[in-house]
């Protein structure tokens, strides 16, 4: 087995035992294949080993990675494997990169403002189509980091949730950078706390059901703590 292949083995074997540890069932959490440092050999053995839920941060490079990665796998006869791809837009997205990011992702992770949420009800209106989004809330507190601060999530949750063709899917969240496990516990534990409050609350609707945390170096703590998506890189391809 090639070390791409048995990576992607041992982390989805360390979700799947996780999560049955923390109580959960085996398939609640989704592997979102990382792939912004990955080359598009790497990538292809990824998506032929069955991962196709694949994020990305800077969608100009998504399009040039999804085009070529479509066009050899309809080379080598495997147009259905390409089919079954999922872009997941997980990086800092800027408003005038809105509808090429529309027209290649299946979910935006990363709606972190009202205007930018504008923006994307507006091109999702134009494409005619429901755009699945989650709201990137700061748990951490850090100034510097991307995502809504905690105070504001919930009138921005419905702000959103207002918006005729945005569909408010969850959140996501990014820990701090730090080795400290229980800063980076509680980090998660706010997120978990605001999602089930927005579900129990009802300010959410019923396709509110993705909590996106955890990465390489923290996501066994994350799916402890509720995960339902995480997103690794740097564990598969580096
Ligand atoms: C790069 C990135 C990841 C993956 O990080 P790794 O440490 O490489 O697993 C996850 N989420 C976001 C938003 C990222 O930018």
């Amino acid at each position: 087995m090639s070390q791409i292949a048995d990576r992607l083995k041992q982390i989805q074997e360390t979700i799947v035992s996780t999560s049955v540890k923390a109580g959960r069932k085996p398939d609640s959490v989704r592997l979102i294949v990382v792939t912004k440092t990955a080359t598009p050999e790497q990538i292809l053995e990824a998506v032929r080993c069955g991962f196709t839920e694949l994020g990305e941060n800077r969608v100009q490079h998504l399009k040039q990675i999804a085009e070529q990665i479509t066009q050899s796998l309809g080379a080598s006869g495997q147009a259905d494997i390409a089919s079954r791809i999922r872009w997941h837009m997980i990086g800092h997205l800027q408003r005038n990169k809105v509808k090429p990011t529309l027209q290649v992702c299946s979910l935006i992770h990363s709606v972190d403002t009202l205007r930018l949420a504008e923006e994307i009800d507006t091109a999702a209106a134009k494409l005619a189509i429901h755009a699945p989004v989650l709201l990137q809330v700061n748990c951490s507190g850090e100034p510097q980091k991307y995502g809504a601060p905690v105070g504001a999530a919930f009138h921005l949750a419905e702000q959103i949730m207002s918006m005729p063709n945005l569909r408010l899917e969850g959140l996501m969240t990014m820990a701090p950078l730090t080795m400290d496990k229980d800063i980076v516990r509680s980090s998660f534990a706010r997120a978990r706390e605001l999602f089930d409050e927005m579900r129990t609350e009802k300010v959410a609707g019923s396709k509110f059901r993705h909590l996106s945390m955890g990465m390489s170096q923290d996501y066994e703590l994350a799916i402890e703590m509720g995960a339902t998506m995480v997103r690794i890189g740097s564990a598969i391809f580096a």
